[in-house]
């Protein structure tokens, strides 16, 4: 990568040649033959032609999986299982600018925030190569007569097909991986068809890192591969990232074979911000719960409730702040927002910036797409602030996945609560006030897998994150994302 201001250069791994999908150690070609093009959101023009696999390149992703679990990594105790975990940390860290400038270029993310996640990147595969030498069943007594000793073993689950989407390539893939090769189960990736150059690079640097052939198997391709993992007979486990309408058809085709299911889904996530929080955090703190990323988060505070009695103020801070944000080509260090992943999610988002007028909220901020003559070919939208928001529009009930917030006025806290909780949603949550016992009880009254308290979207390898209601079940991180890759079997002995 180059100097801080100067635009860097591109990686030399993208070379003009086709990227092959990875399927027990080797680069193989569609068995189809073939290739997809994956864009560059900020140019609109193809960054390279990447392997589509189908349901044929999937059985053979799935059968080397299973050949690497009954094989070699089946051999791999917990310290092997640690060592190639570090070694692989050593090795992303190594290539870190080059694996966050392929995530800048292939969904568009700013370059100060992908290149912000190395402690990240880095931390999930140091935490878990940590766990896979801390997993123990227990000895448990019993009540049977003689005798009878009991015990649990846990054991990995199997095969697992990782499917992802696109708005975090690298971070997305290491997340899934990392706890699932700790745990001892191999892995067939389904990157996001809209990015999935640093997930295949990832792949590479798996083989590099001494785990064998097999373990980690990185499909590229359509909803029809990803359909083909969720349904195959010999996947054990579909550990999924996405929409939650995706969510429902990964339930019902794991029904073939009885998988067992993680799932992390979408989210219309609210943030309280009360009339004695901090202001000069709570606004710009608002704003990034929504803003980062071009809004593509799926725990993004989309509706951000107000106390009445700061509404105006804060309303007049949130919109003067948004339109300080640098909206531009993200490979540029200054840049805060990045284009959306693609076309589609560019008509997707200005159809609710429309929607949102239609139905009578007024944009105070942004509100339209950005297009001038450095972006005219890019999917760039203007950070925006809709108020005069009413619960029941779609605005303010659908997931838009774009920079757009909702502002709703609300006068108590029990108010704030229920309509906070007032969506088919629950994954993120956010409560700005100093008022600490509020805090709490606003806290424990969210119905929601993680609630922020003036801060918002923290994020570490040590604490689960996870969904309530439509937002998914299962956990990601800390402890109990182990537990998603783990059998418990009961062992019993009779002695006497
Ligand atoms: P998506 O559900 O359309 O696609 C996600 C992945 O599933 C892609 O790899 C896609 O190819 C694959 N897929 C599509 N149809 C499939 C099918 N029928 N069977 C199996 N796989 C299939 O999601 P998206 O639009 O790419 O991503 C945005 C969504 O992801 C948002 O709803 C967002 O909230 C959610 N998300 C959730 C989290 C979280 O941790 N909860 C994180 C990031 C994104």
């Amino acid at each position: 990568m180059g100097h801080m201001n100067e635009t860097p250069a591109l990686p030399a791994w993208l070379d003009g040649s086709p990227k092959l999908l990875l399927i027990d150690g080797q680069p193989t070609p569609a068995r189809s033959g073939r290739t997809f093009e994956t864009i560059n959101p900020t140019t609109g023009k193809a960054l390279a032609q990447i392997a589509e696999a189908d349901e044929k390149d999937i059985d053979l992703a799935v059968a080397a999986a299973r050949r690497a679990l009954d094989g070699p990594w089946g051999r791999f105790k917990p310290f092997d299982r640690q060592a190639v975990l570090l070694k692989l940390a050593d090795l992303v860290e190594t290539h870190f600018d080059e694996l966050a400038l392929l995530d800048t270029l292939d969904m568009g993310g700013p370059i100060r925030s992908t290149g912000a996640k190395r402690t990240r990147a880095i931390g999930l595969l140091r935490f878990y190569a940590g766990l896979a030498t801390s997993i123990h069943g227990s000895t448990i007594d019993n009540s049977q007569a003689g005798e009878v000793i009991s015990y649990t073993v846990k054991e990995p689950v199997g095969v697992v097909a990782a499917i992802n989407p696109w708005n975090g390539p690298l971070g997305l893939a290491i997340w899934k991986i990392a706890p699932a090769l700790a745990a001892g189960c191999t892995v067939v990736l389904k990157p996001a068809e809209q990015a999935p150059l640093s997930p295949l690079r990832f792949g590479e640097l798996c083989l590099e890192a001494g785990i064998p052939q097999g373990v980690v198997n990185v499909v590229t391709g359509f909803a029809g591969a990803g359909a083909a993992l969720a349904a195959h007979p010999g996947v054990d486990k579909v550990a999924f990232t996405g929409s939650t309408e995706v969510g429902q058809h990964i339930i019902r085709a794991s029904a073939g074979n009885i998988k067992r299911v993680s799932l992390e889904l979408g989210g219309k996530s609210p943030n309280i911000v009360f009339a004695d929080a901090n202001l000069d955090a709570a606004v710009p703190g608002a704003a990034m719960a929504v803003f980062a990323n071009s809004g593509q988060i799926c725990s993004a505070g989309t509706r951000l409730f107000v106390q009445r009695s700061i509404h105006e103020e804060f309303v007049e801070r949130l919109s003067s702040f948004a339109k300080t944000l640098r909206v531009g080509n993200p490979l540029d260090p200054d840049t805060q927002l990045g284009p959306l992943v693609s076309e589609a999610q560019l008509k997707r988002v200005t159809s609710y910036l429309d929607k949102g007028r239609e139905e009578g909220a007024r944009a105070v901020a942004g509100g339209t797409r950005l297009q001038n003559d450095e972006l005219k070919n890019g999917y760039f939208v203007e950070p925006t602030v809709f108020d005069g928001v009413k619960d029941d529009m779609a605005i303010a009930r659908e997931e838009i996945f774009g920079p757009v917030i909702s502002v709703l006025p609300f006068d108590t806290a029990e108010e704030a609560v229920q309509r906070g909780n007032d969506t088919e949603y629950g994954l993120g949550s956010g409560v700005w006030t100093r008022d600490i016992g509020n805090a709490h009880r606003v806290a424990r009254g969210l119905r929601a897998g993680s609630v922020w308290v003036n801060c918002y979207q923290v994020m570490d390898p040590a604490v689960p994150f996870g969904g309530y209601k439509m937002s998914g079940y299962g956990r990601e991180s800390g402890v109990e994302h182990m537990e998603e890759f783990l059998q418990t079997k009961a062992i019993w002995i009779k002695t006497d």
